[in-house]
């Protein structure tokens, strides 16, 4: 069947589509399917079967209505021009042309896909993987000319999956791992991504060397790579021109951008905080960092962690507060990697700020954790409300600790400063009232105070009227 033919339409009029459970005819991944993927090879041009699409285990008719599947999407391009590079970004933009087909919704990326497919498609006749394959090799094609061979393998055999799985896990983290090193001080241009719009309208990530998109699928190189050969897409450089502030990382380019991008919603940015003019998050984040108010810290919290974290909430609750394209101080979508980059929240205190992780989390970038906090920071297996976090950050001495200390006494300067300034317009000082006719029992003391009244009148209460 070729594009043309396909039952359902296909085009960005459905992206941001939403596929009810009660309307879903099948949902492939997802987070009750421990295994899923997507990802993409650049491949030597001898290697792909430009337009083969293959199914490995059950078809849609196979898979029975309503229920879930794992699923692993592999996509293999191969050109000329087409550099390794690309990989990240030709693997993104998965989601967005799934996302076109009408009656499909894809979420996420990498390990942690979820899709569906509506039961109305299915029922107008899309109603197998051939047809999916056919619009990734259309709209590939389409999009990316310099593409001369793409080959697309859907997987839903759960073996098949498992036989994979790590190798592919692997590739993510290499891909990773060749932007460590790298400074946002050393390069001019960072990169935008206004991928993710037509469900979050305000928002943009900004991708430079030490801070990873937001859904931790495209590091600095990938976005190079496709401004480079696509300038007009939906990925594209922003120069940093002036710095405002290096620690905060604000800078007049981004800035520019943001107002451009946003049409004015967006208009100041620092790229290394939580709290202060923070990089607005779309939906796709992998992972929260949520105050913690008790106890003035930081908790992060993965897309895949089961249950509540240490504040009582789940993932989802969190996201919803955190999502949208809003700068909210205090609910900060990232990706995993970025708490790799020595530039991780670092106005915010960095990882002296992060206050419970979970233990998925914290054994993938333990060696990335300074080694005197290790210790310091709980998972779900430590503590499991905000009595037990208190009691175990103060056992370990956590960094927050002296800030509760100082913001104590912080407090208390500044009621007294307040009450000061107050008086001082005032009475200044103390001022001591003896009142006649009470007899030696009471004295009252007006400390620092301010008082305005015609009369003061004092009475013994007759407890015997009372
Ligand atoms: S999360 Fe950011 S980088 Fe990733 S696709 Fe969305 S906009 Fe692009």
């Amino acid at each position: 069947m070729s594009f043309e033919e396909l039952p359902v339409q296909c085009g960005v009029v459905f992206e941001g589509e939403r596929i009810r459970r009660g309307d879903m005819q099948v949902e492939l991944g997802g987070p009750k399917s421990e295994q899923k993927f997507e990802i993409a090879y650049v491949r030597p041009l001898g290697q792909v079967e430009d337009g083969k699409i293959e199914i490995v285990g059950q078809d849609l008719p196979q898979i029975e209505e309503g229920s879930r599947v794992p699923l692993g999407i592999v996509v293999e391009v191969a050109g000329k021009e087409v550099e390794e590079d690309l990989e990240g970004v030709i693997e993104r933009r998965i989601h967005e042309f799934i996302n076109f087909v009408e009656g499909m919704m894809h979420l996420n990326q990498r390990g942690d896909i979820w899709i569906r497919l509506s039961k109305k498609s299915y029922q107008k006749g899309f109603n197998s993987f051939k047809h999916l394959g056919t619009v990734l090799v259309h709209l590939f094609k389409t999009d990316l000319p310099i593409i001369e061979k793409i080959q697309v393998t859907f997987i839903t055999d759960t073996d098949k999956i498992a036989e994979l799985y790590d190798e592919v896990l692997a590739r993510y983290d290499a891909r990773d791992a060749r932007t460590r090193g790298l400074k946002d001080e050393e390069v001019d241009t960072f990169y935008g991504c206004q991928l993710c719009q037509s469900f979050a309208p305000t928002h943009m990530c900004v991708i430079t060397a030490q801070r990873y998109a937001n859904c931790g699928a495209i590091s600095w190189f990938d976005g190079r790579a496709a401004a480079r050969v696509d300038p007009k897409g939906p990925l594209f450089g922003i120069p940093k021109g002036k710095v405002i502030d290096g620690f905060k990382g604000e800078y007049e380019g981004v800035n520019q951008s943001y107002k451009e991008k946003t049409l004015g919603s967006v208009t100041e940015v620092c790229l290394y905080s939580a709290f202060e003019k923070p990089h607005t998050s779309c939906g796709c984040f992998e992972a929260i960092a949520f105050i913690i108010p008790e106890v003035d810290g930081l908790g992060v919290m993965h897309r895949d962690f089961k249950g509540n974290a240490v504040n009582g909430l789940p993932f989802s609750t969190m996201a919803d507060s955190t999502a949208g394209g809003r700068q909210i101080p205090g609910f900060h979508g990232l990706a995993i990697e970025y708490l790799r980059s020595p530039k991780f929240l670092q106005v915010d205190g960095g990882w002296e700020r992060i206050v419970w992780l979970p233990k998925a989390v914290k054994d993938r970038v333990a060696e990335f954790i300074p080694k005197e906090m290790v210790d310091k920071i709980p998972t779900e297996n430590d503590v499991s409300d905000i009595e037990e976090l208190k009691t175990y950050l103060e056992d370990h001495t956590h960094p927050v600790v002296k800030r509760w200390a100082e913001l104590g006494a912080a407090a208390r300067l500044e009621e007294e400063e307040r009450a000061e300034t107050e008086a001082g317009l005032a009475v200044p000082g103390q001022m001591v009232a003896t009142v006649p006719g009470v007899g030696g029992g009471l004295q009252i003391i007006f400390k620092n105070a301010r008082i305005y009244a015609e009369k003061v009148i004092i009475k013994r209460i007759d407890k015997r009227r009372k």
